[in-house]
């Protein structure tokens, strides 16, 4: 049986197709068995059928599989989906969303070259900015996601890439993408997002003027909690970039995994749109409730950045954070008087979550640091999930039950 991997019949046929036809279908090839081009092909190494076909593939003059560190039909299938759905030349599939940050800067970046990050990042994101990249001659600061002037102003000659999360974690701020996307150009710098919370179903970066996109596979991409990995998504000649480094260094994704992520993808747009209803029906809910001082979701009229978001993005995402009247210790009875929620700090799975970030998520920032962040300590986030919307919103209730009659 041969595979016929660059025929390509389906996505000449996908041209025109929209999001929810290219989750099910982009990346798929036809033939006899490759109907059901998602099989999973879970092996490192790959046969050839002579002597020569396999100094062709090798010199890269013929396609084909090498080894897995270097392609994998499945994990490329994936890769496919996720530049269809972003709207990117390339995608390019990593162990991990640390990965691909990990990825990205490495073949994008040298010593000596300036970074500019947003102060709201994820945790890891940061330990790996500060205490790695650091370490090798890179030059990192940190500014305010919002302020457009700030990026502007932090601007150096050798400023080479911004980072951002947008909106970020856990008080839901965003950035104007387009905005900031003409600053990083006018310093010939590459703006980079972080698409981990609203997914390409919610938010395409690209198409509001990024250079690349990143994700965390592991959160909604999956949807269901199974598997760690990552992606990286572009043009093609910075792809080419983060393809030769993944090769070399080897931080590649498992076709397991890869397999897994194209079933969550499936449903992406459902579950995405579902998980945006109920969290926009808590949020205004929250809002009503005595004992709350500050709900924190871009859906809610009240948010600041209302407007931006609308324009943004599709739907405001399924995380939300509020603020308890009494701090941490009301913060901390809150969530253990939830019975439904899970207290993790994970997100991004049909089970709801809950946790308290100025102890878990951002507990390793100083007290100073987590003061500017704005995360207090009466602060609770929610990840919503897919349960029924009536019993989470009642796991609430006997969260604030508990703190009112403490
Ligand atoms: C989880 C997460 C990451 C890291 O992803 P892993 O798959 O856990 O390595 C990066 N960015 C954001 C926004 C995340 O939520």
């Amino acid at each position: 049986m041969t595979i016929e991997w660059d025929a390509g019949r389906l996505d000449s046929d996908l041209l025109d197709a929209g999001f929810d036809t290219l989750a099910v279908r982009a990346g798929q090839r036809r033939g006899p068995e490759a109907e059901h081009g998602e099989a999973l092909f879970l092996t490192s190494s790959y046969v050839f059928r002579s002597a020569a076909d396999a100094a062709a593939c090798f010199a890269g003059e013929a396609p084909g599989n090498v080894y897995s560190r270097y392609m994998n039909p499945t994990v490329r299938t994936f890769e496919e989906r996720i530049a269809a759905l972003e709207g990117a030349e390339q995608a390019v599939g990593t162990a991990s969303g640390m990965a691909a940050i990990l990825s990205t800067v490495m073949s994008l970046c040298s010593a000596g070259d300036h970074i500019l990050v947003s102060r709201s990042v994820f945790g890891a994101t940061v330990t790996l900015f500060e205490k790695y990249f650091k370490r090798f001659g890179i030059e990192v600061d940190y500014v305010t996601l919002a302020d457009i002037a700030g990026w502007q102003a932090a601007c150096k000659p050798n400023t080479r890439l911004f980072f951002v999360e947008s909106p970020s974690n856990p008080l839901a701020e965003l950035v104007d993408i387009a905005a900031l996307a003409d600053v990083a150009k006018g310093q010939e710098a590459l703006l980079v997002v972080d698409n981990c919370f609203c997914t390409p179903a919610l938010q395409k970066p690209l198409a509001l003027g990024a250079d690349v996109v990143i994700h965390s596979a592991t959160k909604y991409i999956d949807g269901q909690g199974r598997c760690l990995g990552g992606v990286v998504a572009g043009r093609r000649e910075h792809m080419q970039e983060v393809v030769g480094f993944l090769r070399t260094a080897g931080p590649t994704l498992s076709p397991f995994n890869a397999w897994v992520f194209l079933k969550g993808l499936e449903t992406l747009k459902l579950r995405m749109n579902a998980h945006c209803a109920s969290a926009q029906s808590l949020a205004e809910w929250l809002e009503c409730q005595p004992g709350i001082d500050k709900v924190y979701y871009a859906g809610l009229p009240s948010h600041p950045q209302h407007e931006l978001a609308k324009r943004q993005q599709s739907g405001f995402g399924a995380v939300l954070s509020f603020e308890l009247k009494g701090g941490r210790e009301a913060a901390w009875r809150f969530i253990d008087a939830t019975r439904l929620l899970s207290i993790t700090a994970n997100l991004g799975d049909a089970k709801s979550t809950i946790t308290h970030p100025a102890t878990t998520t951002h507990g390793r920032l100083s007290v100073e640091a987590r003061e500017a962040a704005g995360i207090r300590e009466g602060l609770i986030r929610i990840a919503v999930g897919l349960e029924d919307v009536e019993d989470l919103r009642a796991d609430l209730q006997r969260g604030l039950e508990a703190v009112a009659n403490s």
